[in-house]
């Protein structure tokens, strides 16, 4: 019958490593890997020993006989990744497997010096950083995090209806409280201890801070009362400290958000979601109040380009589309919009059995249910109002339209924000690096979305740490790192405490 991949799978090969007859692709050492939105398992030769199942971190894994309904189409999903795989030699059966070389190799060099490190963020990169550091060398870490809660977006990004998603946060958690670890929580860098008294005090810094900035619009408007960046919502309605709980007003009919990435769909999916749904779940109560009272009829997802090339990863639209019960509009305003949808083969093919309107944007939305729609091939121009938001003005393909909205959330993307003291690449909003190591800072590692940039869920960063800390256990073997040059008397964790208690 074969166990199927589903909606949750962040990508992080946990399965990989425990699946016996090397059934689950792409593996991270294929061409693929980090490519696809998911990973698949291949029912033609899997035994249904359910061991991936058990490791899964987020619960992504079911028998396919036990897939709930909404999610029955990733059996077929799982088989169609291997459909044009078809001259792949695969074994008759595990006995005969041809195990292909360890993933996630590494030689740790037997006369590795004990190295003190700190490990700045404890989100998803900087977890994997320090997994990576306590199986593989004898290092002691600090943990250090700005806010007094440990996780980063697992904690305050992953939507709260995506609760098995937060599960990965119990994996991580386990390393909190490891005989190894100190964790420094409440310690920001760059305000409670620069960054060269970090250097002077561990024999490596690695820094995972994230990309905490939303991308601008570039647009007139983008300031006004009413426009709102992705990042105010999120951290919003996942009750982040750095947001206050009335942050966002939902006394608005008609929500437009520029973008069709998966944090957009987050969004659109909680704004227009059964409050009852949500109760029980991580959200701050105070969003959960706020959208009990909730004026939101509509929202409306602004793609700047066609619904093949929508930013969403497939998952997370087949979610939307199979599990809410909100009702779902395709635009109809561009013929060629509509042709794409009927004809494709990709991504647009997903969209073909939602009902198409042709909206009047001057008019508010229609009374009834709440509903999302999906309006592709339009561009931003300008967000119009005086004192507040009351539309948005939207190049398109076949003209030009004024949407009347009453909010904008901007949700383009994120960008990493510099740390005093570390190199930034403005343009890219990532501090320059190669394959982790910080451009003429030894002893100084990037690793996350402040390595990479803003792109790739969860289980990306296990490999990018892994590249990280293969380059840090180098620079150690090779006695750049940890031979005494940067050692002072004391652990850094006691010269950290020591400084940081002076203050
Ligand atoms: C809204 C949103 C929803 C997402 N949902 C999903 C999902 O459902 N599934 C999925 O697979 N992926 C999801 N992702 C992607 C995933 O969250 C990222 O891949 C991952 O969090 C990046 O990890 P990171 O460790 O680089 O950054 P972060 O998770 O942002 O962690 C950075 C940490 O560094 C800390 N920090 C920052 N600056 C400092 C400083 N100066 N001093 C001390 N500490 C500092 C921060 O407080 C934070 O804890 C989502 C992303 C976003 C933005
Ligand atoms: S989340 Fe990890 S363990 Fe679970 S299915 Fe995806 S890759 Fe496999
Ligand atoms: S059930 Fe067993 S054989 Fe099948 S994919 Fe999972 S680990 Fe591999």
């Amino acid at each position: 019958m074969a166990f199927a991949i589903t909606q949750t799978c962040c990508n992080d090969a946990t399965c990989v490593a425990v699946c016996p007859v090397n059934c689950i692709h792409p593996t991270p050492d294929e061409p693929d890997f980090g490519t696809t939105d998911m990973l698949y398992v291949d029912p033609r030769t899997c035994i249904d020993c359910g061991a991936c199942a058990d490791a899964c971190p987020v619960d992504a894994i079911y028998e396919a006989k036990d897939l709930p309904d909404p999610l029955r189409v990733y059996a077929d999903l799982n088989a169609e990744y291997y459909a044009d795989k078809e001259n792949v030699e695969i074994s008759p059966a595990p006995n005969f497997h041809v195990w292909a070389p360890t993933v996630f190799t590494r030689v740790i060099p037997s006369d590795l010096p004990s190295l003190d490190v700190a490990v700045v963020g404890t989100g998803p990169a900087g977890m994997y950083a320090v997994e990576d550091l306590l199986l593989h060398t004898s290092a002691r870490v600090t943990l250090i995090d700005r806010l007094p809660t440990a996780g980063g977006l697992v904690r305050y990004g992953v939507a709260p209806d995506h609760g098995s998603t937060k599960r990965i946060g119990e994996s991580f958690a386990r390393f909190h409280t490891h005989p190894r670890v100190r964790m420094r929580l409440g310690v920001e860098v760059g305000r409670d201890v620069t960054v060269a008294e970090l250097a002077a005090r561990y024999d490596a810094v690695v820094y995972a801070v994230g990309a905490s900035e939303a991308r601008r619009l570039g647009i007139a408007g983008e300031d006004l009362p009413g426009s709102l960046p992705a990042t105010t919502v999120v951290s919003w309605y996942n009750g982040h400290p750095d947001v206050p709980p009335n942050a966002v007003d939902l006394s608005a009919e008609r929500v437009v958000v520029v973008g069709t990435g998966n944090v957009a769909l987050d969004i659109a999916r909680i704004l227009t979601a059964d409050p009852d749904t949500l109760d029980g779940t991580s959200i701050a109560p105070e969003a959960l109040a706020c959208l009990r009272s909730s004026k939101v009829r509509e929202v409306v997802l602004l793609g700047r380009r066609g619904p093949d090339d929508a930013a969403y990863t497939t998952p997370e639209l087949l979610g939307l589309t199979r599990w809410t019960d909100v009702d779902l509009v395709l635009d109809a305003h561009d013929p060629a919009v509509l042709a794409a949808v009927d004809t494709s083969a990709g991504k647009a093919a997903l969209l073909r059995g939602i009902r198409r309107e042709a909206i009047d944007w001057s008019e508010s939305p229609p009374d009834g249910p709440k509903r999302i729609v999906f309006r592709f091939a339009s561009a931003p121009a300008e967000i119009l109002g005086d004192a507040q938001v009351s539309g948005l003005w939207v190049t398109r393909n076949v003209g030009e339209v004024a949407m009347k909205a009453d909010r904008v959330i901007r949700a383009v993307g994120f960008r990493g924000k510099p740390v005093p003291g570390l190199p930034f690449d403005d343009a890219s909003g990532t501090v320059p690096n190669s394959g982790g190591r910080v451009a003429g800072m030894p002893g100084t590692y990037v690793v996350g979305w402040i390595k990479r940039g803003s792109s790739g869920g969860i289980g990306a960063n296990r490999t990018c740490a892994e590249e990280t800390i293969g380059a840090l256990i180098e620079d150690a073997a090779a006695g750049s790192i940890g031979r005494g040059t940067l050692r002072r008397p004391g652990s850094g964790r006691s010269r950290l405490a020591a400084l940081l208690g002076n203050r």
